[in-house]
């Protein structure tokens, strides 16, 4: 068996925009090089595919990178289980489940990411019905403080703050999914839906199994993305709204008309794990050379959030790439931006322009606070750790099972003592 490999240049994140401090990333095979690495002591952080925007993953101690710790997933047919080890892409574990005619109930806009990263977020795809990733999760197991082993299950009074836990809790090396049997989705693309249109979001939004709505805050959605389960007669789902042209364009991207890296469209069906991404495997995601922010404020608020941004478009549009609407529905995940509230998201695409970026965001999220918008954790925010506070009722159970689990504070970093008030150790 090869053993874990190790560097001090530790270098970037996917987009190339944060820098990570960390003094050195050990790349581990084993669980049990995870675990001897935390008994060693000091500090440590699990690292994914590197697609967070901000300083979450870091540590001033080693990144422990879980993308060569492999084992082929098992998957319990009688319980719709599959297990996997936490460093796997979902890109990968798509392709082995569908193979196998199983299916993820979503996904997020790119399959590039890693499941522990994406679960340790809160990372979510869109749909009315669909809970965000981590809500598929029904068991963890995880490397904790001093190199103990745990594992967490659903019945377990801690697994609601075990799941959506910014790596504040130990190393995820398994994780448990829900599948179900695998299904076809089809893909349709409608352009320059009037803005006005929006009065009916809730309909829109409610229209398909999964809805994106892409705008620049320019007096029109761009474009609207349904991706719609396909039953017997591949029917063609109905127009979000009146105002809504079907594209004649069959091959739309929702940041620039010069990329060609999205999954198929035009209606025709595939499976699941190649349509429910916006982004395709073999390609490079989104733009890269950005900063993304996103708020989740509750599925009622919705419409009053976006009127309430619209007076400040004049000034952060000209920063935008672009601007993504879509829904989450709610879960109980103790630091879930969806905990018990089904969700509208606001997610903003912006320029590599940090500067003007860390301007606009408290003016964004002082507009939207009166909606108790929750950030999300691997994005740009603002908000101090009294704001998010007010914003996570599960807060200070959470900030007790760290306690628990990481008694000697191994896990923690400047981003957990800033954003949740955990502090770190002298
Ligand atoms: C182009 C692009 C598109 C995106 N689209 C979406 C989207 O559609 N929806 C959405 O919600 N987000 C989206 N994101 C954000 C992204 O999904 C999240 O930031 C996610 O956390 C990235 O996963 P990762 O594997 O890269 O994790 P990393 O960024 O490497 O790490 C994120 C956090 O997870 C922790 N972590 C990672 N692995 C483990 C583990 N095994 N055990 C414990 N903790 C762990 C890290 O310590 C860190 O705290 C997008 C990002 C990019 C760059």
């Amino acid at each position: 068996m090869t053993t874990s490999s190790e560097s001090d240049d530790v270098g970037e994140n996917w987009a190339g925009t944060y820098r990570y401090a960390a003094r050195k990333v050990v790349t581990v095979n084993s669980v049990d090089e995870v675990a001897n690495l935390v008994a060693a002591g000091g500090q440590v952080r699990a690292l994914g595919t590197r697609h967070s925007f901000n300083d979450l993953a870091d540590t001033s101690g080693t990144l422990i990178d879980l993308g060569a710790l492999r084992f082929e997933p098992t998957i319990d047919e009688s319980r719709q289980r599959v297990t996997v080890p936490a460093g796997m892409t979902y890109g990968h574990l798509g392709r082995i489940l569908e193979e196998r005619g199983w299916a993820l109930a979503n996904l997020g806009s790119l399959p590039h990411i890693s499941v522990g990263g994406a679960c340790a977020t809160g990372t979510h795809g869109s749909g009315s019905h669909s809970q965000n990733l981590s809500a598929a999760v029904c068991a963890v197991e995880l490397v904790v403080g001093r190199g103990g082993q745990l594992t967490l299950e659903e019945d377990d009074p801690r697994f609601p703050g075990g799941v959506v836990a910014l790596g504040a809790l130990g190393i995820a090396t398994k994780i448990t999914l829900r599948i179900e049997p695998t299904y076809q989705v089809r893909q349709d693309v409608f352009t320059d839906m009037a803005w006005s249109d929006l009065a009916k979001l809730d309909s829109i939004m409610d229209s398909s199994y999964s809805v994106s709505l892409f705008t620049r805050w320019n007096g029109i959605v761009d474009q609207v993305w349904l991706k719609s389960r396909v039953r017997d007669n591949n029917a063609e789902p109905a127009r979000p709204s009146e105002g809504a042209t079907p594209a004649a364009n069959k091959v739309m991207s929702p940041a620039s008309d010069e990329l060609d890296n999205t999954t198929i469209q035009g209606g025709i069906p595939g499976s699941w794990n190649e349509r429910l991404p916006h982004f395709r495997f073999d390609e490079t995601p989104s733009n890269g050379n950005e900063i993304q922010s996103e708020y989740f404020v509750a599925r009622e608020d919705g419409l009053a959030a976006l009127r309430t941004l619209e007076p400040l478009a004049r000034d952060f549009a000209p920063h935008l790439l672009i601007s993504e609407l879509r829904t989450v529905a709610a879960d109980n995940l103790w630091l879930s931006p969806a905990y018990e509230r089904d969700s509208l998201t606001i997610h903003f695409t912006w320029k590599n322009q940090p500067k003007a970026i860390r301007q606009l965001l408290p003016k964004i999220e002082e507009a939207l606070k009166p909606f108790k918008a929750r950030p999300h954790w691997g994005k740009w925010f603002a908000a101090d750790g009294t704001e998010i506070a007010a914003l996570y009722d599960q807060l200070p159970e959470f900030i007790a099972l760290a306690h628990q689990l990481d008694p000697d504070g191994q896990f923690r970093n400047d981003y957990l003592s800033r954003v949740l008030g955990l502090e770190q150790r002298t």
